[in-house]
């Protein structure tokens, strides 16, 4: 009989303390969780553990600490660019049966809710008291608030009312090693110290692991109107962005699909924008009405303007509805015209979105592979859809190669890599691209300071050799790191 692993130690640990029923050891069970929205990627863990309690999460953490194996945390696995992907020999720590709204506060305008809590449950919770959660990712109704937390997540309505970030006031955390912390104001305006609410938010799943999140509540519009507007391209379509926000209106959202993503949401939710349209554009208004209907006749001219051939405003809440089905279901649609499909996350300057666009659909014709476009418009967040069939020898690798070129487009416009999607395990490899070794390094010393044993979500977001157990690099950074007494780590 060979002696045990570390990890047999960390399975027998958990099974006495969380009982039998909190762990997943069955192979077959085990591949269930094998990959998150990011498919192509699939590593079958070694042992899931499915907690239920903040204390049940600190108890898999420090046994993982105290006897060194690497974990990851997940929450509904719908993230799209590997975060959640597991470590072959370390455990994959599950928060989604941590589902408990604990608080709902409308005079701090404030809710307290379990990881596991998906982001529409927390405007659920808060609308009778009419509040509602600002964020909303188009996976709004199953993705976590612990993976919004972990990805600073944005939605259409993030143009004005901000990511993720600007809405998490206070966190309890487990720290890679195990101990269970407050971190952030809370309900209050503001305290003092390092914001550590913001180093957490975004990072991935890499500075530990969330298990309470206050988040900020927003009272209910009085008014919301959203009106679709349709041109014969994209160009039009991005003048009529650039007008309305240039004439100083902020709207709640501006997103923008073209004619290749348009058709996939007809073929998948019949979700009848006007036919023959090249491109559409939502706008959506909210505030006092005395304000809405006025903005919105300002809007339509606009979008008139630069050359809309028709508008429509949705007159109810159905119609509100049927608008932003096509939207909220493109990504999966896109499954209706192509057998395979990538989805790719980058920014541009607002300004540059109307010649990226022509710059990816030039790219697109040169490689002969179709890419269909939705997008937040207003913050210039793209979500090109590089279409492929892998049983097509060689498709696939010139997909790809389109998907990594658009995000090198997005660069050379002053923009970035990720607008919410994250760098996960898909995009370690571009961050050299963006950042110089100087700048991965002083990142690398946060991660380190939460987490100097290497073991929290390793090989994310970073490439693997930059993990804190390390010998020191050569390159320049690495004096940074060792003249702040990080060095041995390296
Ligand atoms: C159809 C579709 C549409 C989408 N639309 C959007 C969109 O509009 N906007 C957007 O931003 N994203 C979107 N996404 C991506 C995804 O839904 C978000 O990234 C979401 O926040 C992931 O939440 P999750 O619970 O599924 O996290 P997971 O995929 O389980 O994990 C994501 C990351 O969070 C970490 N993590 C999870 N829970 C915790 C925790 N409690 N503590 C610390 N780290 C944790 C994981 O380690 C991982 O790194 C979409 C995805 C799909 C499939």
């Amino acid at each position: 009989m060979s002696a045990p692993t570390r990890l047999d130690e960390v399975r027998d640990r958990l099974a006495a303390e969380l009982g039998e029923a909190a762990l997943v050891t069955d192979r077959a069970e085990l591949r269930t969780y094998e990959c998150d929205g990011l498919a192509h990627l699939r590593v079958v863990p070694a042992l899931v553990v499915l907690a239920e309690t903040a204390e049940e999460v600190t108890s898999a953490v420090r046994a993982c600490a105290e006897a060194g194996v690497p974990f990851v945390a997940r929450g509904s696995g719908t993230g799209l660019s590997g975060g959640a992907l597991p470590h072959p020999d370390g455990v994959l720590l599950v928060t989604s049966r941590m589902r408990r709204v604990i608080r709902v506060d409308p005079a701090n305008e404030r809710a307290t809710v379990e990881p596991g809590v998906t982001n529409l449950e927390i405007t659920k919770a808060a609308s009778p008291h009419g509040f509602y959660f600002a964020p909303d990712p188009s996976s709004q109704q199953i993705c976590s608030i612990g993976g919004n937390v972990a990805e600073n997540s944005g939605g259409a309505h993030c143009l004005k009312y901000g990511f993720t970030a600007q809405h998490v006031t206070g966190l309890e955390i487990v720290t890679p090693d195990g101990e269970r912390t407050q971190i952030g104001a809370g309900d209050a305006a503001d305290a003092p110290g390092y914001d550590l609410v913001g180093a957490f938010v975004g990072s991935e799943g890499t500075l530990g692991v969330a298990t309470r999140i206050t988040v900020r509540l927003l009272r209910s519009p009085e008014a919301v109107q959203t009106l679709l507007a349709a041109f014969d391209d994209t160009d039009a379509a991005g003048q009529a962005v650039a007008s309305i926000i240039a004439a100083g209106i902020l709207p709640a959202a501006i997103e923008m699909m073209d004619a290749l993503a348009i058709s996939a949401a007809e073929a998948a939710v019949r979700c009848e924008y006007p036919e023959g349209a090249g491109a559409v554009v939502i706008v959506e208004l909210d505030g006092p009405t005395a304000e809405v209907g006025p903005t919105l006749e300002e809007v339509e001219r606009h979008c008139r303007a630069c050359g809309a051939f028709e508008v429509r405003r949705a007159a109810d809440a159905a119609e509100r509805a049927r608008i932003w089905k096509g939207r909220k279901s493109a990504f999966a649609a896109v499954g209706r015209i192509s057998p395979d499909y990538i989805v790719q996350d980058g920014v541009v300057p607002r300004t540059a979105l109307s010649e990226v666009l022509t710059e990816i659909a030039e790219l697109s014709r040169a490689e002969d592979i179709r890419v269909a476009n939705v997008f937040h418009a207003g913050d210039g967040n793209l979500h090109p859809l590089v279409l492929f069939d892998a049983a097509v020898p060689g498709e696939q690798e010139r997909a790809e190669a389109v998907s990594s070129r658009i995000l090198e487009l997005c660069l050379s416009h002053g923009g970035s890599i990720t607008g919410e999607h994250g760098v996960g395990a898909d995009k370690v490899g571009a961050m050299a691209k963006m950042f110089l070794p100087d700048d991965l390094d002083t990142m690398q010393l946060l991660r380190c300071a939460f987490d100097p044993a290497g073991i929290c979500n390793p090989g994310k977001v970073f490439p693997t050799p930059r993990l804190c157990g390390e010998v020191p690099g050569t390159r320049k950074g690495a004096h940074r790191l060792q003249e702040a007494g990080l060095g041995e780590l390296f």
